[in-house]
């Protein structure tokens, strides 16, 4: 993969800013952009870049109402970019109105704060600073009152008003609200305490606290783990009729059948199928490795590293998990340079006694199967199959007699993606990431955190991609209904994983022995 020479890259939800595309990104843009003017060698900036990106994902649904962009200052080609935007030091970071015109050179947020939640907070400052030409995509932000939500209604036809009631200092309202701003059939407003009527209607004592309010008065109070902004939106996005904006509602299961060619398998969304691991393993086998008709160099190696991880932790049935071990040793004895396709897959269909073989052919997808044939399915299978191979790989720590290489089944994942999995963008994307195997992972534990983490990021990029299937929204996983004491707030009221929690939940949730084996042949 080409080295991304800056500090970013595309998949840091961060429009990396060019001399062709400076124009487009920041004159007469619909939306309002923050830039960060950066050179790639100053300490500084490498030392911000994480701050950066976590800010990305943070605030990556605000994008139709506000754009993050960079510059690497120190590129030849971007250098008169900079000096037309005056820039001197860095890292310096710069503010655009929605409908700057080519003659602005935006507003400096001098002495900006170096953490998540300050930044947002200037960046909601910044936002309401917007005199005229307000950016279309951005609901209003400043309080409402008693009479707008009386007469709410009769100009929005959306099904649920979210109102924050919260103190003057707090920006949690307007959070939320830019939170849910591609979402479609909500609609959120803040109330300060000092709104008297609508604090007394409701009742409200708690600030912050959110309710909905309906047409016709009647309200109910969001329920919610925390009173914080995380746990208000993700509870709001997940409210019935809410969808995000271009998607088509999700629908019952009996619609769905009718999406795919096979009938629809009933099944337990917090649960982990074999039939999804066996089908992600023939698909990988014999579909994406069969790509290969010889493997040699580099896709050998990855192929021996893939197999002997699975020969050793695959926790499938007794004789899927003799297959592997004949294969891998098959596999590790073969000397040579190269070996065919043909050889490989002779071996894989052949060595069972019986006269099926071992790993059965096809595909039949169950907590995979997606609404639609091109949802879901192999790449949600493969991320399973990983899962389940870091948790396996930590639970036999005890019984693993020699030091465990506890970088083992990740450093197999990464060669497996980089040398075979299908969609190269995705494995450009993992090959980012999977850089900070070396740094961040030294304990078996940590391997399985460091997957879990790192699907997540994944997840906050696609969110809303075309790829998501609307019926299994890409969410921060586990949610709070899923495992409500991985969860908790800052001081500062941000959302916080307890990862000693989060660990406990996914050895179990992965835990060889909680696979189902419905719908196996
Ligand atoms: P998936 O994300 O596939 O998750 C499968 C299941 O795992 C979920 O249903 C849930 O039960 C569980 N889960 C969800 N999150 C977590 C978590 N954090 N930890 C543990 N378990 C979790 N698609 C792209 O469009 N662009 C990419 O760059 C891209 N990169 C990918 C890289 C890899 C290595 C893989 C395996 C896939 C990648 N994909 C990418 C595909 C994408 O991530 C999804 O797999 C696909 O869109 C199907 O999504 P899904 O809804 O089935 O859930």
């Amino acid at each position: 993969f080409a080295a991304e020479a800056g500090l970013y890259t595309t998949s840091d939800q961060i429009i990396l800013l060019t001399p062709e595309n400076v124009e487009s990104v920041l004159v007469n843009s619909t939306a309002a952009t923050v830039v960060e003017f950066y050179a790639s060698w100053c300490g500084h900036c490498i030392a911000f870049s994480d701050v950066y990106r976590d800010l990305a994902r943070d605030i990556k649904e605000w994008k139709p109402a506000l754009g993050l962009a960079a510059i690497d200052c120190a590129a030849e080609e971007n250098r008169r970019v900079c000096a037309n935007y005056s820039i001197r030091g860095y890292p310096t970071i710069k503010f655009f109105h929605a409908f700057s015109q080519a003659d602005s050179s935006g507003a400096s947020l001098r002495g900006f704060p170096r953490d998540v939640s300050g930044l947002r907070h200037l960046i909601i400052n910044k936002l309401e600073t917007h005199t005229h030409n307000w950016p279309p995509a951005c609901p209003p932000l400043e309080p409402t009152s008693q009479a707008e939500v009386d007469r709410f209604f009769e100009t929005n036809s959306v099904q649920h008003l979210a109102l924050v009631f919260e103190e003057a200092n707090s920006y949690i309202g307007r959070e939320v609200t830019l939170d849910l701003l591609q979402f479609e059939n909500v609609a959120v407003r803040r109330v300060l305490n000092t709104e008297k009527d609508l604090v007394t209607k409701l009742g409200v004592t708690e600030f912050p606290s959110c309710y909905l309010y309906y047409a016709g008065g009647n309200f109910t109070r969001l329920q919610v783990n925390f009173e914080a902004r995380t746990f208000y939106s993700s509870a709001l996005q997940r409210l019935p009729g809410v969808v995000r904006s271009g998607k088509p509602p999700p629908v019952t299961t009996e619609v769905l059948t009718n999406n795919t060619k096979e009938p629809w398998r009933p099944f337990n969304r917090s649960r982990v199928y074999m039939a999804d691991l066996e089908s992600a393993l023939h698909y990988s086998l014999r579909v994406e490795v069969a790509a290969h008709t010889v493997i040699e160099g580099q896709e050998l190696v990855s192929l021996k590293k893939y197999i002997a991880v699975l020969a050793k932790y695959f926790p499938g049935r007794t004789v899927v998990m003799n297959l592997l071990k004949s294969v891998n040793s098959w596999l590790q004895n073969q000397q040579g340079d190269e070996i065919s396709y043909e050889a490989f897959r002779a071996m894989l269909d052949n060595s069972a006694q019986s006269q099926n073989t071992a790993l059965p052919e096809g595909e039949r997808w169950v907590g995979c199967q997606g609404s639609q044939p091109h949802l879901r399915r192999y790449p949600c299978g493969m991320w399973t199959l990983f899962h389940v191979l870091t948790v396996q790989a930590k639970s036999m720590e005890s019984t693993d007699r020699s030091s465990p290489d506890c970088k083992e089944v990740l450093s197999a994942m990464r060669s497996y993606v980089r040398s075979f999995f299908g969609c190269r963008e995705c494995a450009e994307h993992f090959e980012n990431m999977a850089t900070e195997v070396v740094t961040e992972v030294s304990t078996l534990q940590s391997a399985v955190i460091w997957l879990w983490s790192r699907h997540n990021r994944v997840n906050n990029r696609l969110a809303g991609a075309l790829s998501e299937d609307p019926n299994f929204p890409k969410i921060q996983w586990p949610s709070p209904e899923m495992c409500a004491a991985c969860h908790t707030v800052e001081t500062n009221g941000d959302h916080k994983w307890i990862k000693k929690q989060v660990l406990s939940f996914l050895l179990s949730y992965f835990s060889s022995d909680r696979i189902l084996t419905d719908y196996l042949e």
